[in-house]
């Protein structure tokens, strides 16, 4: 099986005025990087996608790419671009990319102009994810490709922000990492969520799982609903005792359970936004140690702080007035 690193260039259009909803972002270069089965670079794609929708390079897009209009005016329409790019994948492939967005925006691409959607769940790798979870010890932080590039000492030798080099990067940077658990750290992509109980997706891995719930009216039924809010241990599937019971961090929920042979627990609920202004949950249970568990009591207690100083201000003020 190839390896193909992703990496997309996108633009948009001004604030609703010219911005089509079907397509607000528009894909402007497909970049790629295949390597085979023992991480060997074998080949790179790159190609520039001809704007249909928005042909002026938005403000904030042009800070960052290094080409303009000209450039794009030279390139190709993105179905013939796409076509060409999905032969060179050839059959037998898993992507790979710097984040989540990258297959988000390429799918939602594919649909504008009616291509056949990809296989459903589809696996990839979060080389992102995977650096911050193996090389900084939290999988939570998103830190950029170029920073990535740095700390592992790749030689610089052409621009980010192109799509072909910033797939080139990418590739070096999975080089560069471990491969020894790279089967279990897989990610699920979400762009094609579940519509019905029936597609709902369980993704188990060594030491976790992951469950992708269907579509719910708002964020309130979903966590009146057992499914979303059960916890039962990722490896014997008992139901654990709660130690922390769910609580809102941000804009995820989080819990602590045990199970009795498979120890602490962390349940963790966040919210996507799928069509018609509904939502659907990815909910992680996950092995954690006594130390993570003590982070999340005072973490829990650290918000109820908050809250309460912030109700106790509220009223000081309209005793005042
Ligand atoms: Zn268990």
């Amino acid at each position: 099986m190839n390896y193909i690193v992703l990496d997309l260039e996108w633009n948009q259009g001004k604030k609703d005025i010219t911005s089509d909803k079907n397509l607000p972002f528009e894909v402007i270069e497909i970049g790629a990087t295949k390597l085979d089965n023992n991480f060997n670079i074998v080949d790179q794609y790159g190609s520039i996608v001809k704007p249909r929708l928005y042909r002026k390079i938005h403000p904030a897009i042009r800070d960052l790419l290094n080409y303009d209009e000209s450039v794009l005016k030279k390139g190709r329409p993105f179905d013939v671009v796409f076509r060409e790019f999905r032969k060179w994948c050839g059959e037998d492939y898993i992507f790979c990319t710097w984040g989540q967005l990258d297959l988000f925006h390429l799918q939602q691409n594919m649909d504008y102009y009616y291509f056949d959607r990809l296989p459903s769940p589809l696996k990839y790798y979060n080389l992102q994810e995977i650096y911050a979870k193996t090389k900084l010890g939290d999988s939570t932080k998103t830190p950029s490709l170029e920073k990535a590039v740095e700390t592992m000492k790749i030689p610089i030798d052409g621009p980010f922000h192109s799509a072909k080099n910033d797939a080139f990067y990418t590739a070096k940077v999975f080089q560069k990492l471990s491969h020894r658990r790279l089967s279990d750290m897989y990610s699920v992509d979400c762009y094609q969520y579940p519509t019905c109980e029936e597609e709902e997706i369980t993704i188990r891995h060594t030491n976790s799982i992951e469950y992708i719930s269907s579509t719910f009216p708002d964020k309130k039924t979903a966590m009146k609903d057992s499914r979303i809010t059960s916890m039962r241990c990722y490896r014997c599937n008992r139901n654990l005792k709660m130690k922390i019971h769910w609580f809102s961090n941000n804009s995820t929920q989080l819990c602590v359970g045990k199970c009795w042979n498979h120890g602490l627990q962390c349940g963790k609920i966040r919210f996507k936004n799928a069509k018609s202004d509904e939502c659907f949950v990815i909910k992680t249970i996950e092995k954690i140690g006594k130390r993570d568990y003590e982070k999340i009591k005072k973490r829990q207690k650290d918000i109820q702080l908050k809250r309460l100083e912030k109700r106790h201000q509220k009223q000081a003020e309209e005793h005042a007035s």
